[in-house]
């Protein structure tokens, strides 16, 4: 892997010192009179990887959403890397945050779909490139160095003058990840990313992910029901339960040791 082209330890992402790189105060989502998430609060220390677990509906892919802000909460606040996400100060108040905000606080946030949702008309290596040049300003060369080293990094080298459509699933989501990946993001959000692909094109994409996780000191927030992988790869597992989290712990509490019976029901559901 290439210090240049990923986040390496040793590079980027200087504020990997246990510092508070996401935070949710007392938010609350709600669709019509579904109430999503209810007051919820919880940080995730910078470096680390935070897994959210939990029965359909019960708020966290919302979670996701919110960090990208695909939707705004209707009270509470949420912060990233110290700088509020749904808010901004202005002469000494707190007002609903304005795109320019949002967009600059953003930069910090990476994220992979279900769906990959590369663009169908891009090459592999522009899907990568396209953002680091027209957001953060990278030069042609610079961003085609990153993204071929991120390509060595998902094992996509060969297929870098390929579209979309003539790839697999899983190597359509490997290049969504680097995609991700280029843009040098704080905290890489995974939304249950090897739910859409085939069986057998699992493995390859998790095995991807914990590289990143063993390699690389990004923060990851990950939805997932590969049980096995949120064990490898979790500092912490957050149980959600009807928009709260019911229960949290290290992956060796949380999946041999459950304090709640709820989530006791859901593992052995699961597992
Ligand atoms: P999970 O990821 O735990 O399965 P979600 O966060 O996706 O849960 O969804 C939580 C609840 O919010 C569900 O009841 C879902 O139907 C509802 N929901 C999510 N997005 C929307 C939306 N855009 N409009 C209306 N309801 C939504």
């Amino acid at each position: 892997m290439s210090a240049d082209s990923t986040p390496s330890k040793e590079t980027s992402n200087p504020a990997v010192d246990g510092s508070e790189l996401i935070r949710f105060d007392n938010v609350t989502k709600r669709f019509g009179s579904n109430v999503v998430l209810d007051k919820l609060d919880f940080s995730v220390a910078s470096g680390k990887h935070v897994t959210l677990i939990g029965p359909s509906g019960s708020g966290k892919t919302t979670i996701l959403r919110l960090l990208m802000t695909l939707v705004k909460p209707d009270e509470g606040t949420i912060k990233v890397s110290g700088e509020y996400l749904s808010h901004e100060e202005r002469n000494g108040k707190l007002v609903p945050a304005g795109e320019k905000h949002i967009r600059e606080v953003r930069k910090n946030i990476g994220m992979v779909f279900q769906q990959f949702n590369l663009f169908p008309n891009m090459k592999v290596l522009r899907n990568i490139t396209e953002a680091p040049v027209t957001v953060l300003g990278l030069s042609k060369d610079e961003a085609d160095e990153r993204a071929r080293g991120l390509l060595e990094m998902v094992g996509l080298t060969e297929h870098i003058d390929k579209y979309p459509s003539q790839l697999s699933g899983g190597q359509q989501q490997r290049v969504a990840i680097a995609r991700a990946l280029a843009m040098r993001p704080q905290v890489l959000l995974l939304d249950e990313v090897t739910s859409a692909l085939d069986p057998e094109l699992v493995a390859g994409v998790l095995d991807v992910l914990r590289d990143i996780a063993r390699t690389t000191d990004i923060t990851m927030l990950c939805v997932t029901h590969e049980m096995n992988f949120a064990r490898d790869i979790s500092d912490q597992v957050l149980m959600f339960d009807s928009g709260r989290v019911i229960e949290s712990g290290s992956p060796e509490k949380i999946f041999n040791d459950p304090e709640k019976d709820r989530t006791r029901e859901f593992l052995s559901a699961v597992l």
